[in-house]
């Protein structure tokens, strides 16, 4: 019930999906959740589910490549909450599925914006904030596609790589604020991003989900709990000795 009691969470992408898991597994641990999303409907629907159950939370509309707004998002949590313990950059898109040598230069930017420059935005934009507590724990969502390839989304798979990475270089440079910063890198995750890869497969939805059974040895692809509770881990003073580190929840997906 109180693995995370009193922490100030931000959650970006928090409104559907793993941000979803995360922000409600969160505060059913005792956290304060700053739902934060492009999609205010959803978001707020996931503030009054936490709040319906006695926990606290609040939406703010925050687009994460907008470095002003993740500015001024980020200090009116902290002048709300009083605080910032903890990030969870999982804001993501999955962006286009063509070979390398089709991809333009715009499909490859508006990944990027997203998936790598919204990280260090709100990164940057945390870290003041944990510094002036003298402590924070940051989570960054990569995914298997930053440990190993697979002949499809390229942009993904560079993203994710950095963000893995990005991850390293935060956890050396932050380490004496105590700052600890992890990232996780999930499996198949049963999400309206991939319902979204399901639904535009050539072989359909079925043949998806199909082959998602071949390619993790347990046999299924994961839900989002799966990784809520790693991400509640990562918060929690559980973790204290953690940092520079990757969760890898993947249903055996790259112990192959
Ligand atoms: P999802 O279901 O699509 O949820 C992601 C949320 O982020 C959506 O609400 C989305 O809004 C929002 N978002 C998109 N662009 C944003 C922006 N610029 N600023 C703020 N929010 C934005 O995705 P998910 O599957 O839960 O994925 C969450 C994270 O896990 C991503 O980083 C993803 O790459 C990673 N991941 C997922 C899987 C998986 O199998 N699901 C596996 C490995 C890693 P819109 O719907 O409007 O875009």
């Amino acid at each position: 019930m109180n693995r995370v009691k009193g922490k100030v969470c931000i959650v970006t992408g928090g409104a559907l999906g793993i941000g979803r898991s995360a922000c409600r597994l969160l505060a059913q641990e005792g956290a304060k959740i700053a739902v934060t999303d492009l999609l205010e409907k959803e978001g707020s629907k996931v503030v009054e589910e936490i709040t319906a159950t006695g926990g606290t939370a609040q939406y703010w509309h925050l687009d994460v490549t907008k470095e002003s707004e993740v500015k001024k998002v980020f200090a009116d949590i902290q002048q709300q909450f009083g605080k910032i313990d903890v990030l969870v950059n999982n804001a993501g898109i999955a962006g286009v599925n063509k070979p390398t040598h089709e991809i333009t230069e715009q499909e490859w930017d508006s990944l990027t914006a997203v998936n790598v420059k919204g990280v260090f935005f709100c990164t940057k934009h945390a870290i003041p904030h944990m510094k002036a507590n003298r402590k924070g724990s940051i989570i960054n969502i990569s995914s298997i596609y930053g440990i190993i390839s697979a002949p499809d989304v390229p942009p993904y798979h560079a993203s994710k790589g950095a963000v893995r990475l990005m991850t390293k270089t935060d956890a050396l440079l932050y380490a004496a604020d105590n700052i600890r910063v992890n990232s996780v890198h999930p499996g198949y995750i049963w999400t309206p991003l991939v319902e979204k890869l399901a639904n535009e497969s050539p072989g359909g939805v079925a043949a998806f989900r199909e082959q998602l059974k071949s390619l993790h040895p347990l046999g299924h692809e994961g839900e989002p709990d799966d990784i809520g509770w790693g991400i509640v881990y990562l918060a929690s003073e559980e973790a204290k000795f953690m940092t520079g580190s990757e969760l890898v929840i993947d249903g055996g997906y790259t112990a192959r």
